[in-house]
Parts: C-alpha cells; sequence; structure tokens
C-alpha cells in the first residue's frame, strides 16, 4: 500500500486542479517560502477527514478554499482525492486501487467519495482503521509536533510507543473492563 496520487483543485493556493504523483518511494516536495508545501500536507489531512480548521491552519473551514488573488477569483469549492495502491489489500477493500475524496462549498455543504461513490466520513475512518493512516495516525508529522514528542513527558512518549505498537485498542478494552 503506498501514496499513488494527491489530485487538488480550489483547495488554499491550488486554484487549477493539480494531480502531484508519487512513486513506491521516497518523494520531497520543495519551493520557496510559502509556495505551498504545507498546503499539500494539509490537503492530505483534510481528505482524511479533518475536522478542525486550527489543524489545517485556518480560523474555519471555509478557508480551505481557494480565496483569490490579485489575479484571479476565489473558487466557490474544494477539492482533493488521494489515490492510494491496494495491491497487497491492506486497506479492507476489493479494489487494487483506492481514491479517497472531499469536497467542499462555500455553503457548507460537502461530502466524502470512495472510489467515486458518496459516502460518509464514518466509512472513510473505517477504510484507514489499524493501518497507521488517518488523522489520528503517526503518517503526517506536522511541524513541531517531533520536538512536542522529544520534550514531553515519559508518559505521553510512551502513549506514543504503545500506539505504534497497537496495544491502545487492548489497553483501552482493559481499562474498560475494570470499570465494569
Ligand atoms: P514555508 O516554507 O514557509 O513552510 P510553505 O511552502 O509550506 O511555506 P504554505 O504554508 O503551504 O507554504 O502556503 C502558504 C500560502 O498558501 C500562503 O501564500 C497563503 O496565502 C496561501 N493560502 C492558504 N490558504 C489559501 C486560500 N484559501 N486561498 C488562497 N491562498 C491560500
Ligand atoms: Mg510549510
Amino acid at each position: 500500500m503506498y501514496l499513488k496520487s494527491i489530485e487538488v483543485h480550489g483547495f488554499k493556493s491550488f486554484a487549477n486542479k493539480i494531480v502531484f504523483e508519487f512513486h513506491n518511494g521516497i518523494t520531497g516536495i520543495v519551493g520557496p517560502n510559502g509556495s505551498g508545501k504545507s498546503n499539500v500536507a494539509d490537503a492530505v489531512r483534510w481528505v482524511l477527514g479533518e475536522q478542525s480548521a486550527k489543524q489545517l491552519r485556518g480560523a474555519k473551514m471555509e478557508d480551505v478554499i481557494f480565496s483569490g488573488t490579485e489575479a484571479r477569483k476565489s473558487m466557490g469549492y474544494a477539492y482533493v482525492a488521494i489515490t492510494i495502491n491496494n495491491e497487497d489489500h491492506k486497506l479492507p477493500i476489493e479494489y487494487d486501487e483506492v481514491t479517497v475524496a472531499r469536497r467542499v462549498y462555500r455553503s457548507g455543504e460537502s461530502e466524502y467519495l470512495i472510489n467515486g461513490n458518496s459516502c460518509r466520513l464514518r466509512d472513510v475512518q473505517e477504510l484507514f482503521l489499524d493501518t497507521g493512516i488517518g488523522k489520528e495516525g503517526y503518517s503526517i508529522i506536522g511541524q513541531g509536533q517531533i520536538e512536542k514528542i522529544l520534550s514531553g513527558k515519559p508518559e505521553d512518549r510512551r502513549e506514543l510507543f504503545d500506539e505504534a505498537a497497537g496495544i491502545v485498542k487492548f489497553k483501552k478494552r482493559k481499562a474498560a473492563a475494570e470499570r465494569n
């Protein structure tokens, strides 16, 4: 399983439809300050279901929609689609390729799609459950997050290793059982 492409259209600084193609290896995105590198990572967070505008470095969700420049008028919606190569079927879905998309309009109306079929946010979350991908996973490490981990309390750091080892769900179940 690997990220094959990211399509953005009307998302933040990307007014034109742009498709980033990746291969099974390491890809770096470089560019001057303010050129939109972090916006690419924001696009991935957003399509995976991020609900917090602050996490996306905005004040309100509408801020993810291209707001226009002197040369170009604003857009009415933002669209992001990520395509994942699923030939190893790590995602519990029969397809060898999975495209997850999200669109939001200025009216606030929004939708999620899996392989072109309209679905709920919950379906997107369930698709990535236990894969390490997702807005709560550590597949996206934001600026400043490493420092937070290094300077954090040992208990907090332990939590991170628990999560990486996949034992958090067992700990949660144990705690729930002990409460009963
Ligand atoms: P740095 O190297 O400083 O981290 P960067 O390449 O990561 O920069 P980003 O933070 O991704 O840059 O991009 C910031 C740019 O995106 C700013 O110029 C900002 O105006 C633009 N931008 C953000 N949201 C929108 C929006 N809704 N509409 C238009 N432009 C936007
Ligand atoms: Mg940046």
